[in-house]
């Protein structure tokens, strides 16, 4: 039997050992997720909002298990792991509105009544990456039940832990046999049957571009639909006018969160010339006290990296000849520790342009607002995004002209569970969250009545 055997990213210690689920387990795995599917989608629909207001309730009463557990599996900072828990809760509170709001149309025509409905899709499949395990899987599974779907969950198989106590709590709850089942093991076995399966009726990737490519040409075989969640190298775009004490106190926690491996953290950090030298001096002690070490401790603002082998493809990005302005602290010793760093690359470099997802950010000047926009577009990749500016004209203008999925103006706040997420360009395909998600878990079916 195949397992992966789980290390505290923080202090290398072994912490336990997950079987890896079978391709004849995800067979039947799936057999049972289509029994449930159809009792589930049968039920009333206050019936099924009632159950994922349970699974809510039952979740928020575990939150600091869940939280401790993502702390010793992943290296979040527990206050960060608190949120994330906290945010699979509100998710489902959210999304337990609408099983009795998927709202259908009656739309005009002669001879009698047409109706549409928001039929289920099925069995879909949530594949997820090690990031962010508890949020990134609620915002697929979450209103996907709520559409009146069953759910097949792949966690990443580095960061397992905290999807399969979710799995467990869904049955504390009430939830049916079935309905909801998390499958630890590989991408290449889990998740590719996922895409293979006939009976998985949609796949929800969420994780790099390339295996994102990769699963949606898989999914064209049999015409699947997919959402994609891909990478990002998001701009912080900050104006001569800006208040650039705020912006340069906000700036290390817009990419250095969750120690930069985040799709919408914003690496690119773009200043207008004629502050530069201001704004760095601002950014400097910013940086130098962001709070680096251990998870537990309630002030901690950053972690360590995740694995052994991450650890490895970030550092190989600083090998690059690019000079560093400065660099917060880390922790020595066991761990995979990495102090945040500020790079001044051109706007060419590889660590300009391609996605570090670590705590590493490269501060790039430019000439004006038109320039401004041109850099912050010119990148394979459109997903999150800040513009500070004083100018509430030119605020429109940028967030308007820059090719994003999610901005925000004078603040770096991007995933909100009630707001729409998701990438333009090559950082994905589809949106998560906000009042329209159960939607992209349904197909519209048009029904005419003859009145004869
Ligand atoms: P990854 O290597 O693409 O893996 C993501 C998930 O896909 C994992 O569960 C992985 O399983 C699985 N997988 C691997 N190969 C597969 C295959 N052939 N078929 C189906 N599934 C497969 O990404 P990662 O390294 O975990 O995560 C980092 C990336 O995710 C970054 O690029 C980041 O930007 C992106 N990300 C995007 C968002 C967003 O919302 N846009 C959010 C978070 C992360 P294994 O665990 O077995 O490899
Ligand atoms: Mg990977």
């Amino acid at each position: 039997m195949s397992e992966t055997t789980l290390i505290n990213p923080a202090d290398e210690t072994v912490i336990g050992a997950v079987a890896h689920t079978t391709l004849e387990e995800v067979d039947s795995a799936v057999a049972r997720a289509v029994v449930a599917q159809r009792a589930w989608a049968a039920l009333a629909p206050v019936d099924r909002a009632r159950a994922l207001r349970r699974f809510a309730a039952t979740v928020d009463v575990h939150i600091e298990e869940l939280a401790q557990l993502e702390v010793r599996n992943s290296g979040h900072p527990i206050g960060a792991a608190r949120w994330e828990a906290g945010n699979v809760r509100d998710v489902l509170d959210y999304y337990s509105g609408a099983p009795e709001r998927l709202i259908g149309q009656q739309i005009p025509v002669a001879g009698g009544l047409d109706i549409t409905f928001h039929e289920p899709l099925g069995v879909v499949g949530v594949i997820v990456p090690w990031n962010f395990p508890m949020p990134i899987a609620a915002w697929g599974f979450g209103p996907a039940l709520a559409a009146g779907n069953a759910v097949l969950l792949k966690p990443a198989d580095w960061t397992p832990l905290t999807a399969i106590r979710l799995g467990e709590l869904a049955l504390e709850s009430g939830l049916p046999e079935g309905l909801f089942q998390v499958l630890p093991g590989r991408g290449s076995v889990v998740g590719d049957r996922f895409v293979t399966h006939e009976h998985v009726r949609k796949v929800v990737f969420t994780g790099s571009t390339e295996v994102g490519k990769h699963v949606m040409a898989g999914c064209a075989a049999q015409v699947k639909p997919v959402t994609l969640e891909l990478g990002g190298k998001s701009a912080n775009i900050v104006f001569a006018d800006a208040d650039l004490e705020a912006a340069a106190s906000g700036a290390p926690g817009s990419v250095f969160d969750n120690a930069g491996q985040d799709c919408c953290a914003r690496s690119r950090l773009l200043v207008e010339r004629s502050v530069l030298d201001r704004f760095l001096e601002l950014l400097e002690p910013a940086v130098r006290g962001f709070r680096v070490g251990d998870p537990n401790d309630e002030a901690t603002e950053m972690g360590p990296l995740v694995s052994k082998g991450h650890f490895e493809n970030v550092a190989a990005f600083l090998d690059d000849d690019v000079a560093v302005a400065f660099r917060g602290s880390a922790p020595e010793g066991p761990g995979y520790w990495m102090a945040p760093t500020v790079l001044l690359p051109n706007r060419d470099d590889r660590v300009a342009r391609e996605e570090i997802f670590g705590p590493v950010v490269s501060v790039l000047p430019f000439d004006d607002e038109a320039d401004a926009i041109a850099l912050a577009n010119d990148s394979i990749f459109g997903l999150s995004g800040s513009i500070w500016t004083r100018d509430l004209g030119r605020g429109i203008r940028v967030a308007r002209g820059v090719e994003s999925g999610a901005l925000s103006v004078n603040s770096h706040s991007s995933v909100r569970y009630a707001t729409p997420f998701g990438g333009f360009k090559q950082s994905g395909l589809g949106r998560e969250l906000g009042p329209d998600a159960p939607l992209a878990f349904t197909e519209t079916k048009n029904v005419f009545f003859s009145h004869g």
